[in-house]
């Protein structure tokens, strides 16, 4: 499907250059993450920007991993990043890196900064040069070891490296200005000790790189025109721009800020991310109620659904929330042109047709996507026995309710008229069967004497139906805003104890019985569902990608309208 190519002040700004030839028709950007937990939806709106541009201007865009702090990293945050990129829709080529790869590099610039007495070594302890800092409304003070002789300075920052000291005792600073009123410019740090093995370079390393440095400088070793990330590193921008300038260095990168996509009822946090993983409160990282793109992939969202989503979200200079409900749209709106349409009974209630001949069997054809034709019929197993849902009856009907009830005709789907006669209960008192009839005249869903029916309900025929499991999420939080932690409470305090409904006892047709993990269907009336990889041959489960309509937006109206 043609797209309109989406126009936002980061391209204006590609489109600028690429007209002034400001970066020799070059367009290279890149996607930084750091590999320490799995992409969520917030990183695939970064994603789209960075790739996106790269591919509408001729560029490349780089994955690279962005690997300076050993302690929290990890080779399965690495490769589950390159599989959620890929899944995405996205391709770096041979455009893979690690800020790691450099590592030689910056410890090199760093000694040149060192030479031109542009940076010096720190032996205050950490609670000492949080005081020195000063804080918003106060300059900061110079440190006593700030006019160490680069001598000094080359011999401190040779023995950090060679493991000569612990933890804490000596850091690497920029020489910058203390009483800067930029607080990123009050002598940052440069390097920091950590002895921590390191998934790619292993035990080589006691001393690391801090973010600013090793971003600034990898995008210039790269090459990148556009170092597009999100506003809370606008305050970064000058010790970004200060690294560059002081260093002889192969390009001249710009760094572009955007606004971060935050979602309503969601955590995009790492930290918090992870947490919910660490504590158990969700099944992993790609539990189906999780923002991260593998649980978005196991509920059954489809990348197209997530690149259209980030693309209406738009690129802004000004942080907002988005409603997920956005997002669910999204969702429904790519599903709907492109999942089969199957029946299946969630909550199943047991139908016996009295006039309907015992043993027979007839095969009736059901429309597979009335949005595309192309995507053909199929035939349903229709018989004596079905079943239908619950929900679809009620043995006391209220005002509004037009589906069965004793006495009442309603259409099934694809098939017969069907009149309920009387309900079979058990000794509680509870419904367990309808005795019903069907009239053979309205083979296919009409009356030859043009009676209506108010309902049409779907069905499947008990003999031939699979029995499933479908789990039902809800929204993980029941608080709009979980990201505000409420006095003396974790932000787990409001997650939704509702968020997982596990229904054990489901009947679909028998078609889909065997269908693949990841293979996405529209169960009629109920919503989109997708197989899961717990699926066992004769034994699938299903997720349900969300419903046909959004409770929640119903209940809230509810509420409102008293
Ligand atoms: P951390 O909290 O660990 O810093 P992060 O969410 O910033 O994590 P990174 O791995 O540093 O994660 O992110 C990689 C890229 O994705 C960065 O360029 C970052 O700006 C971008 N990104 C992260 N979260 C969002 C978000 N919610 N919306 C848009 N871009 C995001
Ligand atoms: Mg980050």
């Amino acid at each position: 499907m043609e797209r309109p190519i989406p126009s936002d002040f980061i391209r204006d700004v590609v489109a600028r250059d690429l007209a002034s030839n400001k970066h020799g028709g070059r367009v290279v950007t890149r996607f930084p993450p750091e590999p320490n937990g799995y992409l969520h939806i917030g990183h695939a709106k970064s994603i789209c920007l960075n790739f996106g541009i790269a591919l509408e201007n001729g560029g490349v865009c780089h994955l690279r991993f962005d690997d300076t702090n050993p302690a929290k990293e990890d080779v399965e945050y690495v490769d589950s990043i390159q599989a959620d990129v890929r899944w995405l829709g996205f391709d770096w080529g041979v455009h893979l890196f690690y800020a790691s790869d450099y590592f030689e590099a910056l410890h090199d610039y760093a000694v040149d900064l060192i030479r031109q007495g542009k940076a010096y070594v720190e032996s205050l302890s950490a609670d000492e040069v949080r005081a020195y800092r000063g804080t918003l409304t106060e300059a900061g003070r110079d440190s006593p070891h700030r006019t160490r002789p680069v001598d000094e300075n080359l011999d401190l920052f040779a023995r950090m490296r060679a493991g000569e000291f612990d933890e804490g005792t000596h850091l690497l600073r920029a020489k910058i200005d203390m009483a800067s009123p930029n607080i990123n410019l009050r002598d940052p740090a440069l390097y920091r000790i950590k002895r921590a093995p390191h998934h790619r370079t292993g035990e080589r390393w006691v001393i690391y790189p801090m973010y600013d440095f090793a971003h600034a400088l990898s995008d210039a070793i790269e090459g990148i025109t556009h170092s597009i990330c999100t506003l809370e590193f606008e305050d970064h921008r000058p010790l970004y721009d200060w690294v560059i300038d002081n260093l002889t260095v192969p390009s001249r990168p710009q760094q572009y800020e955007f606004a971060r996509l935050n979602l309503n009822y969601t955590v995009l946090s790492k930290r918090k991310l992870l947490t919910l993983v660490g504590d158990g409160h969700v099944k992993g990282w790609d539990d189906p109620r999780m923002p991260t793109l593998a649980g978005l992939r196991r509920r059954g969202v489809t990348p197209q659904a997530i690149r259209s989503f980030c693309e209406a979200v738009g690129v802004a200079k000004r942080n907002s929330v988005v409603d997920v409900a956005m997002l669910e749209h999204a969702v429904r709106e790519d599903l709907n042109r492109t999942a089969p349409r199957v029946m299946a009974v969630l909550r199943p209630l047991k139908v016996v047709i009295e006039n309907y001949p015992e043993g027979q069997v007839e095969q009736l054809t059901a429309v597979n996507n009335p949005e595309d034709p192309t995507m053909g019929r199929r035939e349903l197993p229709f018989s004596r026995e079905l079943y239908v849902e619950q929900d679809d009856f009620r043995e006391d009907p209220p005002k509004q309710f037009f589906r069965l009830s004793p006495g009442r005709e309603v259409r099934l789907r694809y098939a017969y008229f069907l009149r309920c006669e009387r309900v079979v209960k058990d000794a509680g008192g509870n419904v367990i069967e309808l005795r019903c009839t069907y009239d053979p005249a309205t083979r296919g869903g009409d009356a030859p004497d043009k009676r209506k029916v108010k309902a049409t309900l779907h069905w499947v025929s008990a003999a031939h139906a699979a029995r499933t499991e479908v789990r039902l999420y809800d929204r993980l939080f029941t608080a709009e805003n979980p990201n505000v932690e409420q006095e003396g409470q974790p932000f787990t305090a409001l997650l939704n104890p509702q968020s997982l409904e596990v229904l054990s006892d489901c009947r679909i047709e028998p078609g889909i019985a065997a269908a693949a993990p990841g293979t996405r269907v529209q169960f009629e009336r109920h919503g989109y569902f997708c197989v899961d990889p717990d699926s066992r041959p004769h034994a699938p489960v299903f997720n349900r990608t969300v419903a046909l309509r959004d409770p929640w937006a119903k209940i809230e109206r509810k509420g409102q309208g008293g």
